[in-house]
């Protein structure tokens, strides 16, 4: 295990917010003797966030800048820098001033106790209502079906094993869900409170478009939590709730032909729907073999989060 602590800060437009941050976030490092390096990932800004963080890179060895040739969203910012993180222990904050870098070491002390995963819960959070209840909704599903005990998976405030990290496959906006992604491969995962701070410049990127972007993002995380390593069995559920009905639609047709009790001729949509629904049956567990085919692979070819 190495000293060596990333910090990964995604950054779109953040020019009145960078500088402050990372003096005040270098102040807390060096206060503590944290050995560290700082990666902000810019977002495709179309603002002087990336002259600012080329000045500070020159000026101090430990900070890196990515920068984007477009907006990628935050998800796929985090995701990038989380990749080029060096250390063993790399953590995520925001770039906009509203998480506040001081809190670095209650994370890094719940990391020595042995957890992969800290997580952080706003327990005052001063954003409107209208931000607030959607998710509110979305932890509550999120609660409910991954049997994890947190209570905010959404703050993107957040100290991993970098091991762990590297291995959560993101997409869409789901940096929200990373906790449900994360106990895939581990359950020491637990969770602080912090004070969300209200954001003085620039304007928050998210509008109340994103709640339904997150929902159906929820929607698939919570498939693959359950489902990634054995998608068997949600095809083969559903291969026997089609194939099922179908088979007896056609043995009981079978059966009647067979005795001289029917002719099939007069019972032809039904006949189609069960000749259908074994089709279907088929090919939906033909798809859960492949899966099982993809999935193998995908732990062959993979580094091991452990
Ligand atoms: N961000 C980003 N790309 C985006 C949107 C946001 O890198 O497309 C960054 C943004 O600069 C900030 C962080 O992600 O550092 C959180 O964004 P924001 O403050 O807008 O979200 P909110 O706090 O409103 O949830
Ligand atoms: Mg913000």
């Amino acid at each position: 295990m190495n000293n060596l602590i990333s910090i990964v800060i995604p950054v779109y437009n953040e020019e009145d917010n960078i500088s402050v941050l990372l003096e005040r976030l270098t102040h807390v490092l060096n206060q503590e003797k944290i050995e560290y390096e700082i990666i902000l990932v810019d977002d495709g800004s179309k603002d002087k966030t990336f002259k600012i963080i080329r000045e500070a890179a020159e000026k101090d060895a430990g900070i890196f800048g990515l920068r984007f040739r477009r907006n990628y969203g935050q998800t796929i910012a985090i995701k990038a820098g989380v990749e080029h993180a060096n250390g063993d222990i790399c953590i995520t904050l925001d770039g906009d001033l509203q998480h506040k870098p001081e809190d670095i070491p209650k994370f890094l002390n719940k990391i020595n106790e042995g957890y992969d995963l800290v997580c952080s819960y706003r327990s005052e959070r001063n954003d409107p209502f209208l931000r607030k209840f959607p998710s509110k909704i979305a932890n509550l599903i999120a609660k409910k079906f991954s049997n994890l005990e947190l209570k905010d998976f959404g703050s993107t405030y957040r100290a991993y094993c970098t091991k762990v990290a590297k291995e959560m496959l993101i997409y869409g906006e789901m940096h929200r869900f990373i906790p449900v992604f994360a106990n895939m491969f581990t359950d020491r995962i637990t969770e602080i409170p912090i004070t969300l701070q209200p954001r003085i410049h620039g304007q928050s990127k998210y509008g109340l478009g994103r709640t339904f972007r997150v929902m159906s993002d929820l929607f698939i995380v919570l498939f693959f939590s359950r489902f990634f390593n054995r998608p068997m069995h949600i095809f083969g559920y559903i291969s026997l709730a089609l194939g099922l009905p179908g088979l007896t639609i056609l043995t009981w047709l079978a059966i009647g032909k067979i005795l001289g009790l029917i002719t099939i001729m007069n019972y032809g949509p039904i006949f189609i729907l069960g000749i259908i629904l074994c089709i279907v049956a088929g090919q939906t567990m033909s798809t859960g073999v492949i899966c099982e085919y993809l999935i193998r692979i995908y732990y062959n070819d993979k580094r091991k989060p452990y």
